[in-house]
């Protein structure tokens, strides 16, 4: 995009370094509702000044320990019930194999993932962690995370909402640990709603725990699904809290951008997923609204244009995986790293691989864990390309 003289005051001042406010924001969407050149052009601006040319990955392998989950969201195939195919309860064995596999692929980052504390509702889960010796999810992801140590891999935990205590424990083998905020609205949570039958989903309920992640100081990923009902107000609202949240506590490492997809078997199969515009319209306001912050969307979700989004403000693509799928969207599978690579390169940015943790957020990290980092670690604070490529 060439350079623009800009119509908007807001938006000339948002490049002069001022901070944008609600109004201002909601101000910027209506405008942009007919033509969102501006808003667009100041994002890819701001993206350009603080993420320079370049747009980074996580090399990671996703391990689904336990998808059993006490919750029931409206647009979920992650979560199984017991006796269905794609119930996953990851043994010991099954984790020490993956973590070897991971290794071999040289991947960095052991993704763990879990349903919502599983244990109080399922038997199943409650007899799963007997049999492997755990009393809790939680401390089963305490010990995967010490594997997934020792086989040189960094992990990153996101099990839902965790306590305090449990956070406070996987912070001494987690680099960073992540939990979509989702939506801030309440609206999303009553009845007919999407997170109707999720307590864990309520606002309250994952403020507390992010919250809780500031005080710990442990690096968070966080972010924000568009496209399940929500209005742009509601986003606006949402990028706010988290702004909120990090001016606080200076914890929120990136901002990933999911973009609903329907599935069968969901009650939201018929809804369609957000058009290609509106969501490139809530990356150029988070860019705006949180000009230095990572912002991340998922390649796989986007397959045909990506790329694309790098023009108005995101600089992360995040985990991906080249052995294990994406479990909470299978049927998009993640595109090979090499063809990240070259159509990043096509679009005029160079593809690099991060840690689970943001260079900008070592300092968060115990000198433990650092020192393990340190062996594959560029002057960049980035994995060494020799070791990744
Ligand atoms: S999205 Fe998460 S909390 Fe909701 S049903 Fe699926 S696994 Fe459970």
């Amino acid at each position: 995009m060439n350079d623009l003289v800009l119509d908007s005051e807001i938006l000339s001042h948002i490049l002069d370094n001022k901070e944008i406010s609600r109004q201002d924001a909601i101000e910027i969407y209506k405008k942009s509702i007919d033509n969102p050149r501006e808003l667009f052009f100041t994002a890819q601006k701001l993206r350009g000044r603080f993420k320079k040319n370049s747009v980074t990955f996580s090399k990671k392998a996703f391990f689904n320990i336990v998808n059993l989950c006490k919750d029931t969201c409206s647009y979920c195939t992650y979560k199984s019930e017991p006796g269905e195919q794609k119930l996953s309860l990851m043994s010991k064995q099954q984790v020490s194999e993956l973590l070897q596999l991971a290794k071999k692929y040289r991947c960095t980052e052991a993704l763990f993932v879990t349903g919502e504390q599983p244990e109080q509702r399922y038997q199943e889960a409650r007899e799963w962690l007997k049999k492997n010796g755990f009393k809790s999810t939680a401390e089963y992801l305490i010990h995967a995370s010490e594997l997934a140590l020792e086989s040189g891999l960094f992990p990153h935990t996101n099990a839902g909402n965790l306590s305090f205590e449990e956070m406070k424990e996987l912070k001494k083998t987690n680099v960073s640990m992540g939990l979509m905020l989702e939506n801030v609205s309440e609206r999303l949570t009553q009845r007919g709603m999407p997170h109707y039958l999720a307590a864990s989903k309520r606002p309250k309920a994952r403020l507390e725990v992010l919250e809780n992640s500031g005080r710990l100081r442990i690096p968070m990923t966080t972010g924000i699904l568009v496209g399940i009902g929500e209005t742009m107000y509601e986003i606006i609202d949402s990028i706010f809290a988290i702004k909120q949240l990090h001016q606080k506590y200076g914890n929120i490492q990136e901002i990933i951008l999911q973009n609903f997809q329907p599935k069968e078997d969901t009650l939201m199969k018929n809804e369609p997923s957000a058009d290609e515009k509106y969501f490139k319209t809530v990356v150029a306001l988070t860019r705006i609204i949180m000009p230095d912050m990572n912002i991340q969307i998922p390649p796989n979700l986007s397959p045909k244009s990506y790329q694309s989004f790098l023009s108005v403000g995101i600089n992360d693509w995040g985990g991906i995986s080249p052995l294990t799928p994406d479990f909470v969207n299978p049927e998009f599978s993640w595109p090979k790293i090499n063809d990240v690579d070259k159509n990043s390169k096509e679009a005029g940015f160079e593809l690099k691989c991060r840690f689970p943790a943001y260079p900008e957020f070592f300092s968060f990290i115990s000198k433990e864990l650092r020192d393990k980092m340190t062996a594959i670690e560029n002057d960049e604070g980035l994995v060494k390309e020799e070791y990744w490529k």
